[in-house]
């Protein structure tokens, strides 16, 4: 897997300063900052901590399937902002070379947020995921995806089969959630992180015609 951190610190001096710290017991293999420079702090084939508690795909040791790279950006809690040109280029050139080395699959290219929903929002809604799938890393709806208008809008409380058919698409994606038909926490977070990643004008975890037919779409893409 490739996963996408933002560092969530006031200032990327300080962030490399955390990932350098053997204290701090968190790692990544590289960081961006924001000018574009590229920071190698861990090799490859080593083991960098930057997931925590998380699943993808019926994974948990995300870690040691993993490269991690953290792009410099406050973050939600220190003001959270667009992640510049140089860095987005400097992001695309690298992410390219890791993907094509390590033969990631789409479906494997993914922000902390997906593995981690409960606890995570990084590298957030202003993390253009459209970009880097144009540049082919990454899902993203195909050219012709349409949206369901008939689909019901299914939100926090509800129950039913519908609800069930969202739960299951967004376990095929790779989202950890099981299908119990009762929108319930966790499924609502999972419907958040999808937001996030694939509907960044709306992360409300409601899933409405536009986020269940993306939710639907992408979980029937062809493999
Ligand atoms: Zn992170």
């Amino acid at each position: 897997m490739l996963l996408l951190h933002y560092t969530g610190m006031p200032t990327g001096r300080a962030a490399l300063a955390r990932l350098c710290d053997p204290a701090a017991r968190v790692s990544a293999h590289y960081l961006i900052e924001e000018d574009g420079r590229i920071f190698a702090l861990v090799a490859e084939e080593r083991r960098a901590w930057h997931a925590g508690q998380a699943y993808w795909q019926q994974a948990t040791d995300i870690n040691a399937r993993s490269i991690g790279i953290e792009l410099v950006n406050p973050g939600h809690d220190w003001g959270y902002r667009r992640f510049p040109e140089p860095q987005m280029q400097a992001l695309l050139g690298l992410a390219r070379d890791v993907v094509q080395r390590h033969r990631i699959p789409a479906d494997r290219v993914l922000g902390h947020s997906d593995v981690a929903p409960g606890r995570k929002q990084d590298p957030g809604e202003l993390f253009d995921w459209r970009r880097l799938a144009a540049a082919g890393l990454g899902l993203w709806p195909a050219s012709d995806f349409v949206i369901s208008v008939h689909a019901p809008v299914l939100a926090a409380g509800m129950s039913g089969p519908a609800v069930f058919d969202l739960q299951t698409a967004l376990a095929a994606i790779g989202y950890h959630l099981e299908g119990t038909a009762s929108f319930d926490p966790v499924t609502e977070l999972a419907v958040i992180a999808f937001q996030r990643h694939f509907r960044q004008n709306r992360i409300d975890g409601v899933a409405d015609q536009e986020t269940a037919s993306l939710i639907h779409h992408l979980a029937l893409r062809e493999a």
